[in-house]
Formats: structure tokens, sequence, C-alpha cells
């Protein structure tokens, strides 16, 4: 059995350890402050469980770096982490005196948050396609909330039914960092049938537009594709992505959890990591699938 693995070298926006640029930036940050810093520092995080992953656990501990999504838990100073905050958790911080040392947001969250501010400020009924359960949602939530507009969420063209508005309400779209961008090509179609006022801003990252393409490539050259991965904003994205190409799709989040009988008869397989997954486990995942060949 022959093994690919999913070519993201050289990708633009895509860094050398294959993480994404927003993970791998704010790892950087968090570490060079902690040593600057020479003290604890907690990380707010809207996946407190998810922070540190991409990287060795042990050592960010070992350098002071802890997560949290309680204020609570924090007495006197945090860094904001890559996935960013509800403005409401910001407004709230400074309220409690809590010194914000730095902000790791990824600067692609930043750029939908400000797309979406502007929609809302020019009066425009906000349009955010996106999985409900994605955990960007309470940032755009509690933005919308804080001007005092709904937020009306499309994950599918079905949803569409559900937005209680007139054809002649304006509508600004946003989508989420994480997107398939073939999947909101039919919905942008099916919003610009139901409604005459369509402002769109193309807010999927450089990660999503770079890595998906590399998985269908991945999916449709080989027997069956491994995607390595537990985010629920780029894996999920991945695996739905390939599987619009190929039944044979396995998630993993480890390379444990291979199993050989997925892959009996297949005559090659392609193994690519997401956007949090170390380099290490989808070598360790390629080295398992080689020996079973
Ligand atoms: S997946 Fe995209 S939006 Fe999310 S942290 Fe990475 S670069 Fe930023």
């Amino acid at each position: 059995m022959k093994v690919i693995r999913g070519n993201l070298k050289g990708k633009k926006g895509i860094p050398r350890n294959g993480l994404c640029l927003g993970v791998h930036r704010a790892g950087i940050i968090e570490r060079r402050l902690a040593k600057k810093l020479n003290r604890p520092l907690t990380i707010w995080s809207l996946r407190p469980d998810n922070e540190f992953l991409a990287y060795d656990k042990a050592d960010f501990q070992d350098r002071g770096l802890s997560a949290t999504d309680n204020l609570d838990e924090i007495d006197d100073a945090l860094i904001f982490g890559v996935r960013g905050a509800p403005p409401q958790v910001r407004e709230e911080a400074a309220k409690r005196g809590l010194e914000i040392v730095a902000d790791a947001t990824c600067p692609y969250v930043v750029e939908q948050e400000e797309a979406a501010v502007k929609f809302l400020e020019l009066g425009l009924n906000l349009v955010m396609l996106s999985d409900p359960n994605h955990h960007g949602i309470p940032r755009i939530r509690g933005i919308a909330e804080k001007l005092g507009r709904p937020l009306f969420i499309v994950p599918t063209v079905a949803e569409i039914e559900d937005i209680n508005l007139t054809r002649n309400e304006p509508i600004g779209v946003i989508v989420q960092t994480t997107f398939w961008i073939e999947s909101y090509k039919e919905i942008i179609g099916a919003l610009l049938d139901r409604f005459a006022d369509v402002h769109i801003r193309n807010t999927a990252c450089i990660d999503s537009l770079q890595r998906l393409p590399v998985v269908v490539e991945l999916a449709r050259a080989t027997d069956a594709i491994v995607i390595v991965g537990w985010t629920e904003g780029m894996t999920t994205r991945m695996v739905e992505t390939a599987k619009s190409c190929t039944d044979k799709v396995f998630e993993i989040k480890h390379p444990d959890d291979l199993d050989p009988a997925w892959f009996r008869g297949a005559q090659s397989v392609g193994v690519i990591g997401a956007n949090e997954t170390p380099e290490w486990m989808v070598e360790e995942t390629v080295n398992r699938l080689e020996a079973l060949a």
C-alpha cells in the first residue's frame, strides 16, 4: 500500500510546521512572553481544552502557561488566545482591572470581527455561514448583541428559510473562517435568489483556502484518506470536504486510533494533518501506515 502525505509545503500562508498561521503565531507570542516576563501567565481561551495541543503541552506548563475560559480563575494578568474572545469578556476583564499582556487572536479572526461590525454599523442584518456549534459563534453573537442586532446562522441552504426577513431587507454575509468554499458558493447562490440587497465579505482564512484544496487532491488521488485532527473548525471541514470526494475518510486524533482493517484492499492511502496537528503526529501516522504496507 502506497502512503501519500498531503503536500502543504510552500503553500502561501501555511508555516513549515504544517500548523495554521494563527496557531503558529499565538504559540510564538505565548512562549516569548512567558520567557520575557518570567512569571505564570494564563490564556483566556474559547477552547481551553485544546489550547496547547499543537505543541508540547508539558513544555508550555513548565513555562508557567495555563488556559481557562473563566475570568474568576485569573488573578492579575492574561493573554487572549488564538480563537479570540467575545466583546463582553474583554469588557469584563477590563472592568476587573486585569492586565492584558498580549492579544494572540488570529488576524483572520480579527478581520472577521471587523467585517461583522462594519455590516452591523451600516444597518445590515448579519448572516453568518457557519456550523452553529463552531467555537467562534459566541464571539460574533456577542458583537451582534452588543450592537443590539440579531445574528442569523446558516450552515446549509436549508436554514435560509429560517431567516425571518423580507426580500428587500438588506443582509451582510460573512463566513466562518474555516468554511469550505464550494459549500458556501451554493449557499450564497441561494441567498441571492431569496434576497434583493446582499452584501458579502469572504472572511474565510488563508488556511481554509489553502489546506482544503489539498484535501480534495489527496482524496481524489488515493483509495482512502486519514485526517489527523480534533478541531471542530478545520478538522470538521477537512472531513466534510474529503467526504465530498470519497467514502473512505478516517478521522483520528492520534496515531494509536488507526485500525488496519480500514485499509484492507486499498492500494494507496493519503494522510494529512489539520491546523493544530503537530508535525510528529502526522509523521508517526505515515510511519505506522507504511509498516502495514
Ligand atoms: S484556522 Fe484560520 S482562522 Fe483559525 S486560527 Fe488558523 S488561520 Fe486563524
